[in-house]
């Protein structure tokens, strides 16, 4: 996968949609070795840098991680690339391609649990919200109606749609899926069809 060279796949908890004992999933969790080197999965604009987890992000009970975002004008389409520790040469405002270092994953859980502690967290929002300077990225309590913006990862990316498709997870990929599907573009409507 062109976003991290070496990763193991999410499990059920790690899909778009998992409804967890404090939360519901807002992207995808892709396991791997703390420092793996993110890369872009489309050019576009970085449109936010900012801080993801922990204290100054108010969730203090996990460590410290950034976030980047990437909005692709073509694609009316924002990557987020959550849990990194942000590449210092790459800015806001300034423009990227496929495949463009963006970082490196940071470890997010302060303890072992059994799983792993390091993983990039993708998510993926419809247009670029982050034009407005208000705009942050949020938990999605149990209970609430899907984020405003946020959409499937699969549902938008076909490489993730083809690795992380499995019957087993059809919560996730059918409901919340078919539920953002009209407002997604033409270019990745193809993909479900
Ligand atoms: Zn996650």
């Amino acid at each position: 996968m062109i976003v991290l060279e070496d990763f193991d796949l999410p499990h059920e908890q790690g899909v778009f949609g998992a409804v967890r004992r404090h939360d519901v999933h807002t992207g995808i969790d892709f396991y791997c070795a703390p420092a793996t080197k993110v890369r872009a999965f489309h050019g576009g604009v970085v449109t936010r840098i900012g801080p993801f987890t922990g204290p100054v992000a108010g969730t203090p009970w996990w460590k410290d991680t950034s976030f980047v975002a990437i909005y692709n004008e073509r694609l009316y389409l924002t990557v987020l690339y959550g849990e990194v520790s942000a590449a210092t040469e790459v800015e806001v405002g300034q423009r990227c391609s496929r495949g463009d270092c963006i970082g490196a994953v940071a470890t997010v859980l302060k303890t072992d649990k059994g799983l792993p502690r390091t993983m990039l967290h993708l998510e993926c929002y419809r247009g670029n919200p982050f034009e407005d300077p208000e705009f942050q990225p949020k938990e999605w309590n149990l209970g609430e109606e899907q984020l405003a913006y946020l959409i499937d990862p699969a549902s938008v990316i076909p490489e993730i749609y083809r690795l992380t498709w499995n019957p087993q997870w059809g919560h996730s990929m059918s409901t919340y899926s078919e539920r953002t599907h009209d407002c997604l573009p033409d270019s990745a409507r193809s993909v479900r069809s």
